[in-house]
């Protein structure tokens, strides 16, 4: 079923249209959303314009006074409450989710949503409590420290993980007190649409929350380059955050980038082999559509072959197929463009003397935009496969003989976002933790997190960290009242 302004999508009503100050608003031009799972046209989705995000922003701007002024208690009990709207949805929210974007329902499922909700119900806590004790200079005078919402938040974020990856921003911006403008990306649409009726059903005021459609080029260029506009968020590729970074230089508007990786995870002869293994496969995950993905597998020479001979045997048992399969192990990637991109670095690496030994071509008995997971060898460290990210299920291997030489290879790329390292010395451990670059190092373990810890990434993967009390350093104008004893 299709209206001019709704989708039905896995039987959930989806509203195409922008959500400004309250309102549906259209736009006189839609783009088209194709699902990456079987290649159907999902919906034709407005296409904001300069317009459109103009609006927005006056819409936040106008919200603003009212809902910085909220107490904290109301603005983290509405928090909740469309905490508890997006439980109540999750079905639909995993449904949606996954024709948009294909990554694997029963991830969205017990993972991807649970985790929206609790992005929510985090911010909403954390908010209350905050504050510092105040404290006194030698001579008595008292510094009191305030976390003011700063205004209207451009949010800008990217297809790989939707919902989960805009609601990390949203929810704190709400949070600290601001007002938001929320871009979410064009492959992938449709989720916010959802949370946009979500956060309106929970009480939240109108043009609190604003979610504008559209291309990065131009709803999101508008958005980000807005004079009225006194923080951007965006999470996304390299490239994009230096345009983004040039508009914001216009009004020094301040911003936050959680940008791509090359992460390594480090396999040392004396780790538990079977444990490396798992978390080696685990990287496929999403099809290595993940940030975070360490995909440079770097393995210590003396357990190399026995590394390798038992990832390949577990990877090539991963079943690829339609993600709303529970016995699916890996989706499609999620757009033409994506598989072009990735077979490309494929392509040229096996050219210039890499190979494959698992994987390396589309998958064809799918067709569509389904990949085979891909292992390289033989690839040189200044090589574009090592220094470049793929963003799909393509993992390198190189060997150390060493730590020194695993750590030149770890911190041996331009990126700093994560870091796995696998071994049972829990000297190695910490020794080996020290010294790499990143924003996350994880150690006999992947992709754990807490709300609580600072994310983000080091040299090109980001600027800024988010998470805990982070985010709140970025969603605020911090100020300390300074009050002459006597006063
Ligand atoms: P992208 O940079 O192409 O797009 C991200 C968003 O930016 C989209 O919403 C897009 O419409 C918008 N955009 C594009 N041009 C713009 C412009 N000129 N002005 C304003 N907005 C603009 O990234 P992508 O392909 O959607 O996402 C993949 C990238 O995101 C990868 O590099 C990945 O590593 C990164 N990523 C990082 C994290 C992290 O937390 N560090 C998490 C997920 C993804």
């Amino acid at each position: 079923m299709t209206s001019e302004h709704t989708a039905a999508v896995a039987g959930v009503a989806v509203d195409t249209r922008h959500w400004i100050g309250g309102a549906r608003v259209g736009s006189p031009t839609a783009f088209t959303d194709v699902s990456p799972v079987d290649g159907r046209v999902l919906a034709g989705v407005a296409r904001g314009s300069s317009f459109e995000a103009g609006a927005a922003v006056a819409a936040a701007k106008a919200a603003f006074p009212g809902w910085a002024a909220t107490p904290r208690a109301e603005r983290a009990r509405i928090l909740h409450a469309i905490a508890d709207g997006v439980q109540k949805r999750s079905e639909d929210l995993a449904q949606v989710e996954t024709l948009d974007n294909g990554a694997l329902l029963r991830s969205h499922r017990r993972g991807v949503m649970p985790r929206v909700a609790h992005n929510f119900r985090f911010f909403a806590d954390r908010l209350l409590t905050l504050d510092l004790d105040d404290f006194a200079t030698p001579a008595g005078a008292v510094n009191h420290v305030s976390w003011d919402p700063a205004g209207p938040c451009v949010l800008i974020t990217p297809w790989n993980a939707p919902l989960m990856l805009a609601t990390w921003k949203v929810a704190p911006a709400l949070a600290a007190g601001n007002t938001v403008i929320l871009k979410p990306a064009e492959w992938s649409p449709l989720t916010a649409s959802l949370l946009a009726d979500i956060a309106a059903d929970a009480g939240l005021p109108p043009g609190v929350l604003n979610v504008v459609q559209g291309y990065g080029g131009e709803a999101g260029a508008a958005l980000v380059s807005h004079p009225d506009v006194r923080r951007i968020g965006f999470t996304g590729s390299a490239p994009t955050a230096r345009r983004i970074a040039a508009a914001a230089a216009g009004h020094l508007t301040p911003l936050s980038l959680e940008l791509g990786g090359k992460s390594p995870l480090l396999v040392f002869a004396d780790a538990d082999l079977d444990l490396a293994v798992d978390l080696a496969v685990e990287q496929y995950d999403n099809a290595g559509q993940v940030c975070l993905a360490a995909t440079r597998l770097l393995v210590e020479h003396s357990v190399a072959t026995e590394f390798t001979s038992r990832f390949v045997a577990k990877a090539a048992r991963l079943r690829q197929g339609d993600p709303r399969d529970e016995t699916t192990d890996i989706g499609p990637l999620i757009h033409p463009a994506q598989l072009e991109k990735v077979d490309g670095f494929v392509r040229r690496a096996v050219a210039s003397g890499a190979q494959a030994l698992l994987g390396g071509t589309p998958n064809v008995e799918l067709g569509g935009t389904y990949y085979r997971p891909t292992l390289l060898i033989d690839v040189a460290q200044d090589s574009e496969i090592v220094q470049e990210e793929v963003f799909g299920p393509v993992l390198t291997l190189q060997t150390f003989a060493d730590e020194d030489e695993a750590l030149e290879l770890a911190n041996g790329t331009r990126f700093g976002l994560a870091a796995t390292v696998v071994t049972s010395d829990t000297g190695r451990a910490r020794r080996v933790s020290e010294r790499l670059v990143a924003g996350t190092v994880w150690v006999n373990c992947f992709f754990v997190r807490d709300l609580r810890a600072p994310f983000g990434g080091s040299r090109a993967s980001g600027i800024g960290r988010e998470g805990g009390t982070w985010s709140f350093d970025f969603f605020c104008d911090i100020k300390n009242t300074v009050t002459s004893p006597g006063s």
